[in-house]
């Protein structure tokens, strides 16, 4: 892969939108392998229980194998439990086993529950290189995905080119600013990834043209496509850029990471 900028600082991408199915594990890991391809040093949290993203990268995550839950709920620090993926030299993954279905409810009664996330990954930063950290959410406003907005200084949105894209995200809109409100000031909408494009339906440059007036700043120039090769390269547990790197669906994330990269933290050029 071609050499990627080092961001000034470290940043930490939020991959959030409660709706179900928008491509936000895809995005997640594909962008994750795409600047470790790149030479940055990346570390990758699960907080899905359902474990794809883990899944996609090669990563073990059947039931008691640690991971984000035993750094949620035990306090155990986030190395103990970061494995190297396959897929990338200097990608580092902490995976989500179905044991983290519980943490959402066994969070409400721990001290300080929408902080646990950024107090371990505090502590794993000041002992750890790392670029980016990349926080893949379930779908859900929860305190798995809360724990993720506390943590992150970013936020990126994978919208579906599909009839009610922006459905859902006004709510994730409000949810982003009571976080900012109170919680975590410094957080912002850095990025909206548009994904599944189908070039030959009216309705997804309609969808997409949408999107881009409401976040003309955020939106990434690179389209995501609807591709067969992103959807069934995590079968094979891998991300489409080792499965079929010269697949559209491979250039279209090695090329959003490259819009990232460049972007900076802030959000546009
Ligand atoms: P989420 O994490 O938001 O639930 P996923 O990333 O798991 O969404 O994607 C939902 C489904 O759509 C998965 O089966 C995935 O393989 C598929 N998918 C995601 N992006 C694409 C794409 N660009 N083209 C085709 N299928 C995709
Ligand atoms: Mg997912």
């Amino acid at each position: 892969g071609r050499q990627l900028p080092k961001p000034d600082r470290p940043r930490t991408v939020v991959i959030a939108n409660q709706k179900g199915g928008v491509g936000k594990t895809t995005t997640a890991v594909n962008l994750a392998a795409a600047l470790a391809l790149g030479g940055l040093e990346v570390l990758l949290i699960d907080l899905d229980p359902q474990g794809n993203a883990s899944t996609a990268l090669g990563v073990d995550h059947h039931s008691g194998v640690g991971g984000t839950y035993e750094v949620l709920i035990d306090g155990d620090p986030i190395s103990r439990h970061v494995v190297a993926s396959p897929e990338a030299p200097h990608l580092h993954v902490l995976p989500a086993t179905i044991d983290l279905a519980g943490a959402e409810i066994e969070l409400v009664s721990i001290a300080s529950r929408e902080n646990r996330l950024k107090q371990a990954l505090t502590a794993y930063r000041e002992q750890n290189a790392v670029d980016y950290v990349i926080l893949d959410c379930p779908p859900s406003l929860g305190l798995l995905t809360v724990n993720a907005l506390v943590a992150a200084e970013e936020i990126l949105i994978p919208i579906q080119c599909e009839y009610y894209a922006l459905e859902g995200v006004s709510q994730l809109m409000r949810t982003i600013e009571m976080v900012k409100g109170g919680l975590n000031n410094r957080l912002r909408l850095s990025t909206i990834v548009l994904t599944m494009f189908d070039g030959r339906t009216r309705l997804a440059s309609q969808v997409a043209d949408e999107v881009r007036a409401h976040f003309p700043r955020e939106t990434l120039p690179t389209l995501i496509p609807r591709s067969v090769r992103i959807s069934e390269a995590p079968s094979y547990g891998q991300t489409v850029l080792s499965y079929q790197p010269s697949s559209v669906g491979a250039i279209a994330y090695l090329n959003a990471a490259a819009d990232i990269a460049a972007r900076g933290a802030e959000g546009a050029y």
